[in-house]
């Protein structure tokens, strides 16, 4: 499960980063709200926990931007009491939950929990052309044909699933599925996506994983164009 935190106290965003991968998320930090926009919007995470008062782009208006853009992931928001905590316009703007800071780390994994395990009611697979992908058992489906992926296999599917027809660049890409400190290099992800064309190929997917030049990945379906 992967986890973006928006949050412009330096200090704050670690110890939440520390605390969340402590309990096996991966998780990323953002210290604004227009760097927090731009990863948000590469559609790959499972949560969002998001500051009100962030320089550049405000929590409120951040949350306004990502709902516009259709964006469904739900979104933690945490205010400081300093902030005048306005429930009413957080919720308007599309947060599924508030906590007031300063919160009680049990209370915030409690929240955490309870918005991943909604999710997860709702969308237990990801479809695209004539496949689908389960999330909990990482088996790729067309019509009766059915093959198992490997953790990385699923990693990097379901990542280009969830862009869909959107570039999702090889960086990207890298960094989320391998991690910003692994020695993998981008050869990687061109490796299993080679796996990957094999696998939709083998069981009759109409998916074509589409290649652009410095882009990346997105995905096409039909017959080729
Ligand atoms: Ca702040």
């Amino acid at each position: 499960m992967r986890i973006l935190v928006v949050e412009d106290e330096k200090r704050l965003a670690q110890s939440l980063q520390a605390l969340l991968e402590s309990k096996g998320f991966c998780v990323e930090t953002a210290f604004d709200g227009e760097a927090g926009a731009e990863y948000a919007e590469l559609g790959v995470y499972d949560l969002l926990i998001l500051d009100v008062m962030l320089p550049k782009l405000d929590g409120f208006a951040l949350a306004r931007r990502l709902r516009a853009g259709r964006c469904a992931v739900p979104i933690l928001m945490l205010t400081a009491k300093s902030d005048v905590p306005d429930r009413v316009e957080g919720l308007e703007a599309g947060a599924d939950y508030y906590l007031a800071k300063p919160f009680d780390t049990r209370e915030l994994l409690a929240c955490v929990n309870a918005l991943l395990r909604r999710q997860g009611s709702q969308v237990d697979t990801l479809t695209f052309g004539n496949t689908s992908l389960g999330l909990a058992d990482g088996v790729l489906s067309c019509g009766s044909e059915h093959i198992r992926l490997s953790a990385r296999e699923f990693d990097v599917m379901r990542l280009l699933m969830q862009s869909g027809t959107h570039n999702l660049s090889k960086e990207a890409l890298l960094s989320r599925v391998w991690g910003y400190d692994s020695n993998a290099v981008e050869n990687h992800v061109e490796v299993y996506v080679g796996f990957l064309r094999k696998k939709l190929a083998s069981i009759g997917s109409d998916i074509r994983i589409a290649a652009i030049r410095r882009l990346g990945y997105h995905l096409e379906s039909g017959p080729p164009s």
